[in-house]
């Protein structure tokens, strides 16, 4: 069946859309513009009713030079980076919510777009399982989605590669082409591959190629996934939550090198004072007590066999390894509904993003950087944010060892918006420039420091473009995502009403 659900908004782009089968066309509220604040307008929005209309949409959009930027979570974000740009559609895949497999032998589920953390969660919880997720994701937060946007995951350990926990996925590219990725590349269905007892768990393939990494990052701009493979951990029966608390990050620091090493804790995160009351707040609980400037958060889970013996002896050692740091390790309650850590490590089952909770707006600069180099560019933003006026309660940090603790996510968000001035976000393409200049990578370049981040790669941007123009030659997919293509875009998409 056609359907043009709101005939105001045609015009040739909707109308060509509408016209594939099952498709619908709406005008639609924009998420909130960035940092919680007022919605930006409205958006024309494509629904697909199953994975095979993505490809015939996307080979329509190419066809006609039709924008098309994928959501697959709902609810407001953290920002609205995938409002569609330049006149774009949004192509919003959370209709397609299945699971497709959920193997609990093979620790391993592979699901449709519209699959959240919260729906995951619930049915891994079941299974005895886990899924290595960002801190506090929202409940209508796509899990696909997520992965696909590298959101740095709490386990260090069990994050061996950047890609992790995405296995395979199947891709729509702007040709209208579909590719598998890893061992899912193979002719036959996936039913056929479990059958032949193939379980799409490794990201690696076709041969020495890895495309899931170049479809992972690129903010919808080098294809669309339909489906994805994402890796499983064991539900430890036990977790005991550990906190060390010291003035001087270094120390924290120094643990977290030894920690990760041994692969000792299972999340692990350190919050400044402020990021702490945040998340009480958030959370509606107490954070743990204490008036050191930093407290490193760990949870020590226990493994499927000896679950007591495995906690006890991991404690040990993280008891002498803090000891080695002259640090004193204390143990706090988890496991009640309503505890701290149970509630700050598990899924946000609230709609929207945990920060706009706190003052309303909220903006935040984050990026990867080494342990030894987090403290002082965390301080760098936070001397930048005092400067312009936020109350220094309000500017909060968080640390996040990844990668097996071979570096490490920092995050600081400054809460409110000082006389409603946004004179926080108009400092962050210059605080960018300083920390890239410092030691931070911005490996998700988005907003205000995608351009710092892209100005010191040029090479790589090249390389970019000469993948997108193989990829995407019409250039329909997020475009505008991108290197902040502002100017020299090759591939100027014109279709889709302005707003
Ligand atoms: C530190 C930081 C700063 C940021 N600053 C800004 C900012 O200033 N302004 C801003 O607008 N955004 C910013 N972002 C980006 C923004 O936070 C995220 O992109 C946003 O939260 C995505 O959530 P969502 O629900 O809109 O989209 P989701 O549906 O969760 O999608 C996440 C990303 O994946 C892409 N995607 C979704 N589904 C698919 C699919 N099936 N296949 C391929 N790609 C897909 C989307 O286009 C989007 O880029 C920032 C992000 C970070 C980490």
């Amino acid at each position: 069946m056609t359907t043009l659900s709101h005939p105001q908004i045609a015009d040739p782009a909707s109308d060509l859309l509408a016209s594939i089968d099952g498709v619908t066309v709406t005008r639609r509220r924009a998420q909130t513009a960035g940092s919680g604040r007022s919605p930006s307008g409205r958006i024309q929005v494509v629904e697909p009713p199953s994975p095979e209309s993505v490809a015939e949409i996307v080979t329509v959009a190419g066809a006609n030079r039709i924008g098309l930027t994928p959501r697959s979570s709902t609810g407001d974000a953290r920002f609205g980076r995938s409002n569609p740009r330049k006149g774009a559609f949004a192509i919003d895949l959370s209709g397609l919510d299945r699971v497709l497999r959920l193997d609990a032998r093979e620790r391993v589920v592979i699901l449709e777009p519209g699959v959240s953390y919260r729906t995951l969660d619930g049915m891994l919880q079941e299974e005895g399982l886990r899924v290595n997720h960002p801190l506090l994701p929202p409940s209508g937060k796509s899990v696909l989605a997520s992965v696909l946007d590298r959101e740095p995951p709490l386990i260090p350990k069990y994050h061996w590669d950047f890609t992790d926990p995405l296995l395979c996925c199947e891709v729509i590219f702007g040709t209208g082409d579909m590719f598998r990725t890893g061992s899912a590349a193979w002719s036959k269905s996936l039913e056929a591959q479990w059958e032949a007892g193939m379980f799409q768990k490794n990201p690696l393939g076709p041969a020495q190629t890895d495309l899931a990494k170049i479809v992972q990052g690129a903010q919808g701009s080098m294809g669309i996934a339909v489906w994805a493979s994402v890796r499983l951990e064991r539900r430890p029966e036990i977790q005991r939550l550990f906190t060390a608390r010291s003035q001087d990050l270094r120390q924290l620091a120094g643990l977290i090198a030894d920690m990760t090493r041994r692969r000792l804790g299972d999340e692990i995160v350190i919050a400044d004072r402020p990021m702490l009351s945040a998340l009480g707040k958030a959370l509606k609980a107490s954070p743990p007590p204490g008036s050191q400037r930093w407290t490193l958060l760990s949870v020590v889970g226990s493994l499927p066999v000896r679950p007591e013996q495995s906690v006890a002896c991991q404690v040990d050692e993280l008891r002498d390894l803090a000891r080695h740091h002259g640090l004193i390790l204390d143990e706090v309650a988890i496991g009640e509904p309503e505890d701290f850590a149970t509630r700050a490590f598990g899924v946000w089952g609230e709609p929207g993003f945990w920060k706009h909770h706190i003052a309303g707006a909220s903006s935040e600069i984050s990026f990867i950087t080494t342990i030894d180099r987090a403290g002082p560019l965390a301080g760098t933003a936070v001397d930048t944010w005092r400067a312009v006026g936020v109350d220094p309660e309000m500017v909060a940090t968080m640390i996040q060892p990844i990668d097996q603790g071979r570096c490490c996510h920092v995050e600081i968000t400054a809460f409110g918006d000082p006389d409603g001035a946004g004179v926080v976000e108009s400092s962050l393409a210059d605080l960018a420039e300083v920390l890239a200049r410092d030691g931070a990578f911005f490996s998700r370049p988005h907003g205000a420091v995608a351009a710092a981040a892209y100005r010191r790669c040029p090479d790589t941007v090249g390389a970019l473009r000469t993948v997108k123009s193989i990829l995407d030659p019409a250039g329909v997919l997020s475009p505008g995502a991108l290197w902040a293509d502002t100017a020299g875009d090759p591939n100027p998409v014109t279709s889709g009403r302005e707003r």
